[in-house]
């Protein structure tokens, strides 16, 4: 444990609270920054750098996914309690993700810890691609139409 100024600590606190009740308000991936920006706009004054470290804090702590977007943006999502250990397939340009059936990853991986004596072992696994809604608007070259 480093030691903190009470002061300090209880403002990280607080601030990360907040960004803790952010994340858990989108049930979508987000950005940093984006979800900088959702809570400026609802009043909320926290600087990119604490809600950066804040979702390293939430990621470290098992409170929330990650996932890289196209360009390798991190992009989290608040893991809820009751949805448990879940991994998921994310499209990296519309953000539409689901919940994979991994069994046979969390077996491997109870597998390995068995053999390998290690303790406290914890796993991350990222899929990501072009979901099939995105392929096809590419694939037949649709043009994009903009309502009017
Ligand atoms: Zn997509
Ligand atoms: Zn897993």
């Amino acid at each position: 444990m480093t030691v903190t100024p009470p002061e300090t600590n209880r403002r990280t606190t607080r601030q990360r609270a907040a960004v803790e009740q952010a994340l858990a308000d989108h049930a979508e991936f987000v950005s940093a920054q984006q979800l900088h920006g959702t809570m400026s706009e609802s009043g909320v004054r926290v600087g990119l750098t604490t809600v950066y470290r804040a979702l390293q804090a939430l990621e470290q702590s098992g409170a929330a996914d990650v996932v890289r977007d196209e360009v390798g943006e991190r992009l989290y999502r608040y893991r809820r309690p009751e949805a448990g250990h879940c991994h998921y397939l994310l499209c990296r340009r519309c953000r539409r993700h689901e919940p994979l059936d991994t069994d046979a990853v969390e077996e491997w991986v109870a597998a390995v810890v068995r053999s390998s004596g290690f303790a406290d072992v914890e796993h991350t696994l990222e899929l990501t691609g072009i979901c099939a809604g995105c392929r096809n608007g590419e694939d037949h070259g649709l043009p994009v139409r903009t309502m009017s």
